[in-house]
């Protein structure tokens, strides 16, 4: 029987899956091996701890190197091997996990460039993504020549078709605008053998479901798939016992945050109005480096940030309420540097991934203490060094010690050298 027959006509609902009789029912707890709350089980073994003892092409290494990368993260050391042996993979990690490396690596190694046809399909939730995928995947094949186009939505259709039609390798993009491409033949699929499907649970909880599968279905049916995604859902599950032919499957635990490395002080502001003050006569020290200041509200922020430029100093601020165009904006400048001081809320704390920053300033101690460890924490992987700072009024006393207590940690008053500490 061929895959293309085993496969079901439509996602809507559990039913027979392809890996066989078995699974009859895999609809509600998830087919087995599957934990019904969300969590897969690895039943992959091997770990390769060295981009060197991955046998990849030459080409390939240099652009790993060269994009700065030393060594394989924990998802990378574990799932780039299966990928590039050809099986279906289910990847989980949280995200900013290296999920993007990984499944950029298996295609550049897997494809043929001296073949202007595309050979791997990656859809992602939004544009952006998309974009960010594109590039990643182009700096890593840049010793290869790679053709990656990102089709997306948003952009001039025939410019699209023009480009596809022009032959590239991989193609990286959102469900409606790569479907379209399809119909109108200018992306052709016959020679598609690696298909991801990256941030799978966004894009299954966001109804892209029916999108997904109309792509799906345009791909040969030997097609490999890889699905990466944060968390397992059971619509997921589901999906996934229909498309996917037994799965190797992934699973890297949450990454545990540390405090480790990190020196903490406090400056005793005595009160709120004096706090303004404290910061200003910091900023020398801020913008040695990058720093983040954080806030507790939005109406802080904007308080701050007024505030600072009336004075001429130089600081961004972003939170929750701008504009997603505002937010690429001022993220972009903050990652090149051009921007070094940013201001902002907890809704940042847990997804701002700037290499550089090496400072970090409650200017509000976080309203929960949970909110401390995202704020100034750091994963152990890719740990770095750095230097937080409390402001602490005559009430925030008692939570600095209960934070203290909380993580089992010291902070200390902020000695005068604290510019050599950074
Ligand atoms: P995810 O796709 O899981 O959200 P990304 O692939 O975007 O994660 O990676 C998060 C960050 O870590 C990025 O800045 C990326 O460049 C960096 N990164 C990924 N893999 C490595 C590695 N092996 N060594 C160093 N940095 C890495």
């Amino acid at each position: 029987m061929s895959y293309e027959s085993e496969r079901r006509d439509d996602w809507s609902g559990g039913g027979e899956s392809k890996n066989g009789p078995s699974e009859k029912e895999p609809a509600r707890e998830g087919p087995p091996g599957m934990e019904p709350d969300g969590i897969i089980e690895s039943n992959w073994e091997e770990v390769v701890d060295n981009f060197d003892d991955m046998n990849l092409k030459e080409e390939l290494l240099r652009g790993i190197y060269a994009y700065g990368f030393e060594k394989p993260s924990a998802i990378q050391q574990r799932a780039i091997m299966p990928c590039i042996k050809g099986h279906d993979v289910i990847a989980q990690a949280q995200s900013g996990t290296g999920k993007t490396a990984t499944f950029s690596i298996s295609i550049l190694q897997q494809i043929d460039t001296s073949i202007r046809d595309c050979q791997a399909l990656i859809l992602a939730p939004t544009r952006e993504l998309a974009q960010q995928i594109q590039k990643v995947v182009i700096a890593l094949g840049d010793f290869m020549s790679t053709q990656c186009h990102a089709c997306i939505g948003g952009t001039n259709v025939r410019e699209d078709m023009r480009k596809l039609e022009m032959g590239v390798h991989i193609v990286v993009g959102t469900p409606g605008r790569v479907y379209d491409m399809i119909h109108r033949g200018s992306l052709q699929t016959d020679r598609i053998k690696l298909f991801v499907l990256d941030e799978a649970d966004e894009m299954l909880s966001r109804g892209f479901k029916e999108q997904i599968y109309e792509v799906f279905r345009k791909v040969p049916g030997e097609v490999q798939v890889i699905l990466l995604s944060a968390t397992m859902p059971s619509d997921v599950l589901e999906v996934t016992s229909l498309f996917m032919r037994n799965p190797v499957r992934i699973l890297v635990k949450k990454e545990e945050l540390t405090l480790e490395g990190i020196k903490q002080f406090y400056i005793y502001v005595e009160k709120e109005d004096w706090k303004f003050d404290t910061l200003c006569d910091l900023y020398d020290t801020l913008s040695i480096t990058q720093a983040v200041i954080f806030c507790n509200t939005r109406r802080k922020v904007d308080w701050l940030t007024e505030n600072m430029h009336r004075k001429d100093f130089t600081v961004s601020a972003m939170h929750g309420d701008m504009e997603q165009r505002e937010r690429d904006v001022i993220m972009r400048q903050f990652r090149t540097g051009s921007s070094r001081v940013l201001i902002t809320t907890d809704l940042l704390a847990r997804g701002i991934d700037v290499q550089q920053v090496s400072l970090v300033i409650n200017y509000d101690l976080p309203s929960n203490r949970e909110n401390y460890i995202h704020r100034i924490g750091r994963g152990g992987r890719f740990g770095r060094k750095g230097v937080a700072i409390n402001f602490v009024t005559e009430e925030d006393k008692r939570t600095l010690k209960d934070i203290e207590q909380f993580y089992n940690t010291r902070i200390v008053e902020m000695p005068m050298n604290v510019a050599d500490l950074i």
